[in-house]
């Protein structure tokens, strides 16, 4: 068992026992981890603030084999997510963010691109950028690195171009993950009508935030309800439950 150096993020912390607790950390070098912190949970803490939720941190940890859970030896705090304690939607945002990465990712699990996207999300959270904006551009990322991003061009039945109809909506199979063309939706469970607006929305954000040009698109107003319940749907219909934070969000959809 040999020591292991990273960054993390602080994504979950439990408490364990009186003085300990059970850490959930998504690392830029082993991806999630999850570590028992001994005497985080003391009034005078070894890792102090190191282990605060959304902190970014220096940490050292003893990986464990099989199911055991890792042993956290040291933490060294690096950035506090500091924009909670000014804006409630901000935090909210941050512990999405945190529930999603928890949610869609199992332990020691190498995921390219995702500790950078998350930690960059977070950072302009706390600098106050337009909220629903980061939240939409780190879902659409994270999706695309975990290889389940939903298709906006073609259909997700049979893969052919997908006109609107005559009215100017698409028609969203959130389990399907993506357009559907009429011909594919006979049988089709959990379809929503969506505005063209949404679906070019959705199309500029997939290339706008790979590209990191996120000054130069925006969610209209009109479409930032329907960007929700299209996200939302689609990412419950992905694991079959809900997530606790979507209750949290509704400030993204005005
Ligand atoms: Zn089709």
């Amino acid at each position: 068992m040999t020591a292991e150096k990273t960054e993390a993020i602080v994504i979950r912390t439990v408490p364990w026992s009186e003085t300990s607790s059970i850490v959930t950390l998504f690392t830029r070098d082993f991806g999630k981890i999850t570590a028992v912190a001994k005497g985080a949970r003391r009034l005078k803490s070894p890792f102090e603030t190191a282990l605060d939720l959304l902190a970014k941190s220096h940490v050292v940890f003893i990986a464990k084999s099989n199911d055991a859970l890792d042993l956290l030896t040291e933490a060294k705090l690096i950035r506090r997510f500091r924009s909670g304690q000014r804006a409630l939607t901000q935090l909210y945002c941050g512990y999405y963010l945190a529930e999603l990465v928890h949610v869609f990712t199992e332990n020691h699990m190498r995921l390219p691109g995702v500790f950078e996207s998350l930690d960059e999300s977070l950072v302009k959270l706390d600098e106050m950028h337009h909220p629903a904006k980061i939240v939409l551009a780190f879902e659409l990322k994270f999706l695309s690195q975990l290889g389940h991003l939903p298709t906006f061009e073609l259909c997700a039945g049979c893969g052919h171009f997908v006109e609107s109809d005559p009215g100017g909506t698409y028609l969203f199979g959130a389990e399907a993950g993506g357009l559907l063309c009429s011909g594919c939706l006979p049988g089709q469970r959990s379809v929503l009508r969506i505005r063209s607006e949404t679906v070019d929305c959705f199309r500029e954000a997939i290339v706008e935030s790979e590209s990191k040009n996120e000054d130069t698109w925006n969610i209209p107003t009109i479409s930032r309800e329907e960007v929700r319940i299209v996200m939302e749907r689609f990412l419950c219909s992905l694991v079959d439950r809900r997530l606790r934070l979507m209750d949290f969000l509704d400030d993204l959809r005005r």
